[in-house]
């Protein structure tokens, strides 16, 4: 009898069946939904009278549910039932006579029929909703969850909770830590007029009351939110107004507790986020510190040695052989300690945050064959370098890798010590050789840790602090170059410099 089958709209629905029941009984009719506790013509045959909203509070339900027809002044009444709960009605002006039997059939089976049209169409229309509300929360989800600060994110979720809502306004409040009342954050909304209190009793109870008084008629919610520490709040609470409604339709409260959820999540994000900020600083605070002791250690290390030195050197120069072989021991050991200062100068160099390089294109040839010939032993190296070999490096470090790695392949080593300078394709190289101990295989990556030594050297009781290396390839990396190394155990090692050719 009725195209309800088709009618996937719950307004399609009624609009049919009160055009329908209009033409049927030849009388004026409206089919009214229920929201938000009022009856609302939702559509109505042409000429009618029956516009005016129903207060749900005005009808007695159980009257309604026991009858097809329950007829309140000049107006016969036929509920729509479904899930329990009178959900619509049609609203027939009445006729002088009372319905007969028939007539009060053909409305029971009626109202059956739209009751079942309509929970499709509630259920289809739920179904949209859910999609939307899912597509909705996702990409809130991807806008919160990227806020670092507590402000902004306070003002976003807001600015989300009133796209999402049907309110007049929305705020965030937290209680900072220590304080009793609670503090607005951010705040959404619709027009200007509404102002939220910039602050709230602090607990729950309370703050809604007094939002109750601000905004007197409208409709409220407070979900509390736990605010996890971040900027020093312990407690707040996402507080949702709209006027001129009694309450929030389900699907609304269930976008708010999502959002609710998705802010706590946020709020960890920003309390993670202040708490490594704040280690960073810390971490950064101490190293500058250590850098700066170290600096000024190293550095004041050296006044006190060159005087030792100045005067072991004239106890050098007496006839008494005991006196000269212990002036030979403190020149040795002062050599030690300057090594020593030297490298927690270049080492405290390369830690701080400021390590950079003050680079001049020169011949590394030349360059490494004066470094040689400013070492004590110098007679032991053999250096190659038969052309120039221009490349932009910073001499004062270059020449500390540069001694550091020949110093070592003389202390390593017995015999002659060879060190050549060449280009190859892509690199200018300085490659240093010598017949000494060698690296024990599996330690080959160990020597460029920081204090990372080989175990053959303490087996041997060769002395040394493990960071040269270290620094070495630090400070040639930071020209953009590589320090290798190649080395067999008892027969030898090859360290390699190798600095790119653009
Ligand atoms: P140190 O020599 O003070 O121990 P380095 O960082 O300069 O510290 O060197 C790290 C380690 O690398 C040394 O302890 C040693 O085990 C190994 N090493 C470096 N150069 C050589 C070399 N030419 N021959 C053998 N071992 C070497």
């Amino acid at each position: 009898m009725l195209a309800l089958r088709d009618a996937r709209e719950p307004h399609d629905v009624l609009a049919i069946v009160a055009r329908n029941l209009g033409f049927e009984f030849g009388r004026p009719c409206a089919a009214y939904e229920l929201r938000d506790e009022v009856f609302r013509p939702v559509a109505a045959s042409e000429v009618t009278s029956v516009r005016d909203p129903i207060a749900a509070s005005s009808l007695d339900f159980d009257e309604l549910r026991r009858h097809a027809v329950t007829r309140v002044a000049t107006r016969d009444l036929v509920p729509v039932s479904f899930d329990g709960q009178v959900r619509a009605l049609f609203v027939l002006e009445s006729a002088a006579e009372p319905l007969d039997v028939e007539d009060m059939k053909f409305l029971h089976a009626i109202a059956a029929h739209a009751a079942l049209a309509l929970t499709t169409a509630f259920s289809f229309e739920q179904l949209r909703r859910y999609a939307a509300e899912g597509a909705a929360l996702t990409e809130a989800a991807r806008t919160i969850l990227g806020f670092t600060e507590l402000e902004p994110l306070a003002e976003a979720l807001c600015r989300l909770a009133l796209r999402l809502v049907h309110a007049d306004c929305v705020g965030v409040y937290g209680r900072r830590g220590g304080r009793d009342r609670l503090s607005l954050l951010g705040r959404a909304a619709t027009s200007e007029r509404d102002e939220l209190p910039a602050d709230l009793p602090g607990d729950h109870e309370h703050a809604l009351a007094s939002l109750g008084k601000t905004f007197g008629d409208g409709a409220l919610i407070a979900t509390p939110m736990t605010f996890p520490l971040a900027g020093g709040l312990d407690h707040g609470g996402l507080m949702v107004v709209t006027r001129g409604r009694s309450g929030f339709e389900k699907v609304e409260l269930r976008v708010i507790d999502a959002l609710v959820t998705l802010a706590a999540l946020a709020l960890r994000n920003v309390e993670l986020y202040e708490q490594s900020t704040r280690a960073n600083r810390a971490l950064a605070e101490s190293n500058a510190f250590k850098d700066d002791l170290m600096a000024m250690f190293a550095h004041d290390f050296k006044g006190p040695l060159t005087v030792i030195s100045g005067f072991a050197e004239l106890l050098l120069e007496t006839d008494q052989a005991e006196v000269r072989a212990s002036a030979e021991t403190i020149m040795a050991q002062v050599g030690r300690l300057a090594k020593l200062a030297e490298d927690a100068l270049a080492l405290a160099a390369t830690q701080s945050a400021g390590f950079s390089l003050r680079r001049e294109r020169e011949d590394l040839a030349e360059f490494v064959r004066e470094a040689v010939r400013n070492l004590a032993e110098s007679k032991r190296v053999v250096v190659e370098a038969s052309r120039p070999v221009l490349v932009p490096f910073d001499r004062a470090r270059l020449r500390h890798v540069i001694d550091n790695v020949i110093g070592n392949a003389l202390k390593y080593s017995a015999s002659e010590v060879s060190v050549e300078v060449r280009r190859t394709g892509r690199e200018a190289q300085v490659v240093i050789a010598d017949r000494g101990i060698g690296i024990p295989e599996a330690e080959l990556e160990k020597i460029f840790e920081r204090f990372g030594r080989g175990s053959n050297t303490s087996r041997r009781g060769i002395a040394g602090t493990g960071v040269g290396l270290y620094i070495a390839r630090k400070i040639v990396e930071v020209h953009g170059g590589r320090l290798d190394v190649a080395s067999r155990e008892d027969e030898g090692t090859t360290f390699t410099i190798g600095f790119p050719l653009k």
